[in-house]
């Protein structure tokens, strides 16, 4: 039978080292292990993905990874080690490319888990009226409550190519707080993120004036 040779032995080597093998096939790897110097060495190369490969376990996915220091180096070792062997390594090196594939699923999915735990999830933006005060200005404005402050996203057209604009967010109390200036680009359309250090709830409105500090967009809310 095939599966006793030399290289079904090989073939069962990365079973063998996850113990996944049924008593009887696994009693007989280990026999032909005995007497094999090839198959010893083979299965301490594949034994180290063996002991990682837990961290690919699709449950485990949804918590935060910690993948193990070393296995950058434990990768770089095998292929290292692999190198001498190149011409046939691929015929009998299967069972050490299925782990390394799953490691790397393993290392994918915990990625995604990072980002889904460190990433925000997007702010709902909230639409504000605006007034125009420049009849070649037209302007839309939605606010975004950050935990540091409010974001103005601007939408418009008309402010004039090359001129400075300066938006300023008000307090209830009409302390005026600095969200940043822009350069206007004439008639092409402008999408501006203006941010201002004033908390959302303490926000009542805001203006964009020009460099004689005269609005030409105002907004309340
Ligand atoms: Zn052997």
């Amino acid at each position: 039978m095939s599966g006793d040779s030399h290289g079904g032995m090989r073939d069962l080597l990365g079973a063998y080292a996850l113990d996944m093998l049924e008593p009887g096939r696994r009693a007989a790897v280990s026999a032909h292990l005995d007497g094999c110097a090839a198959c010893r060495a083979e299965l301490g190369f594949v034994a180290p993905a063996a002991e990682l490969l837990p961290l690919a376990d699709p449950d485990r996915a949804s918590a935060l990874p910690e993948p193990p220091p070393e296995l950058g180096e434990r990768i770089l070792a095998g292929v290292r080690a692999e190198r001498p062997a190149r011409a046939r390594a691929w015929r009998i090196r299967g069972p050490v490319a299925a782990c390394a594939a799953a490691l790397l699923v393993g290392f994918g999915a915990g990625a995604a888990a990072w980002h889904a735990a460190f990433v925000p999830a997007p702010v709902p933006l909230e639409g504000v009226a605006t007034t125009a005060h420049d009849d070649g200005i037209s302007a839309e404005a939605e606010l975004v409550p950050h935990t540091w402050g409010v974001e103005i996203r601007l939408t418009g057209t008309g402010f004039r190519e090359g001129r400075t604009y300066r938006a300023t967010l008000f307090d209830g109390s009409g302390t005026a707080h600095p969200a940043g200036e822009f350069v206007g680009v004439g008639g092409d359309r402008m999408v501006c993120n203006l941010n201002s250090a004033l908390l959302r709830q303490d926000a009542v409105g805001f203006e964009i004036t020009d460099e004689s500090g005269e609005p030409v967009v105002s907004s309340s809310f």
